[in-house]
């Protein structure tokens, strides 16, 4: 029997979500919110998914607009067995009082601070830990690309020490109202909370990082320099270690991606969910090894990164799968990010 999920928020993150959970074998997607009409909810109503209207939206407008409302939030939550939260910063911590009234599970994402969900998550890093749990926060999409990068190196090498700068996107693509458009601001909160934010997967992690935020809309760029515990033999150990784990997209030199704006031509080639890049990226040149200090870059697609992350949170959530790899595996499938 498939479980009932629906998203409650569907922009940027909740409108991949909601095409994922679609394409899960064991997944049903009952409804998404609007809280008011746009392009979004008339594709939602192109695409066959029923629509609510959640906080304070106003039905007449959307059937002004011609598109149909199934009810209300209240109505859908009947219907589900979990919600995906994927309403903006902070809104989450709010809908939390309408889940728990509606005895339903949730998944938050990453805008909202860790205490709201018992427990913060990464599939490859801490699978294990929200099974069977009630609420689960999926970390942010930075935070998931140390996460799965930690999960690599330190059961392979240990890690002793690892500083991170973060060159953050300004906006994304569809923000028009949000800059800067010509600087780059540095974070004067010094370290920045990335690094704690991975420790709530990874408690005794030594992570310390620092962020600027520059005027892309494409992806953020990881600039990163660990103290591994033990030597790799080469570049090439290292290299394979990314290869073999899921959610690690590497380019050679030989492709000629100099950056950013050729992985996005790449995803849009491709054509996976939105034209997205759901993996990590790392470039084969851009890895060097001195002895025991490994540095990398790693660019990681902030729309969509946590997509996957979502699924296999409801996996564990709803004890769908056995262990991590299984749920990667299937959800890899589903989405075309591994052959079917
Ligand atoms: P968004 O603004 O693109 O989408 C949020 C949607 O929620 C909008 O459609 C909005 O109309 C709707 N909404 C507003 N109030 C609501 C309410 N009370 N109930 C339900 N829906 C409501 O935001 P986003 O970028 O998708 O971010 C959602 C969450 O995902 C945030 O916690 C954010 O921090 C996190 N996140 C965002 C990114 C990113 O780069 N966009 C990456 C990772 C995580």
């Amino acid at each position: 029997m498939k479980v009932r999920v629906a998203v409650n928020g569907f922009g940027t993150i909740g409108k991949r979500v909601a095409d994922a959970i679609a394409r899960q074998p064991d997944m049903t997607l009952v409804g998404v919110t609007k809280t008011r009409p746009s392009f979004e909810a008339g594709r939602a109503r192109e695409k066959g998914y029923p629509l609510f209207v959640a906080g304070s939206a106003d039905v007449a407008e959307f059937e002004k607009a011609g598109l149909p409302v199934a009810g209300t939030l209240a109505d859908l939550l009947g219907r589900v067995d979990l919600v995906v939260d994927a309403a903006p910063d902070k809104v989450g911590k709010e809908n939390r009082r309408l889940y728990e009234a509606a005895g339903v599970k949730a998944i938050f994402q990453g805008g909202e601070k860790a205490d709201v969900a018992e427990v913060s998550f990464n599939a490859l890093g801490n699978f294990a830990a929200a099974r069977g749990k009630r609420f689960v926060r999926v970390v942010s999409c930075n935070t998931t690309g140390l996460a799965r990068a930690a999960s690599v190196l330190r059961p392979a090498w240990g890690i002793g020490r690892w500083d991170a700068t973060l060159v953050r996107r300004a906006s994304d693509p569809a923000e028009s109202k949000k800059g800067p458009i010509n600087g780059i601001l540095p974070t004067f909160h010094l370290p920045s909370h990335h690094g704690p934010d991975v420790r709530t997967i990874f408690p005794d992690l030594p992570i310390a990082t620092t962020a600027v935020v520059v005027p892309t809309t494409l992806m953020h760029v990881h600039v990163n320099h660990v103290r591994l515990e033990r030597a790799p033999a080469d570049v090439a150990e290292v290299l394979a270690a990314f290869r073999r784990t899921p959610r690690f997209h590497l380019f050679a030199p030989w492709e000629r991606v100099d950056g950013t704006p050729q992985v996005m031509e790449y995803a849009r080639d491709r054509g996976i969910g939105f034209n997205d890049m759901m993996e990590n990226v790392i470039w084969e040149d851009g890895v060097r090894l001195d002895d025991r200090d490994l540095y990398f870059f790693q660019a990681i697609h902030q729309e969509s990164i946590v997509v996957p992350e979502n699924i296999d949170a409801i996996r564990a959530m709803l004890d769908l799968a056995p262990d991590a790899a299984t749920s990667i595996a299937r959800t890899d499938r589903a989405l075309g990010l591994a052959p079917a």
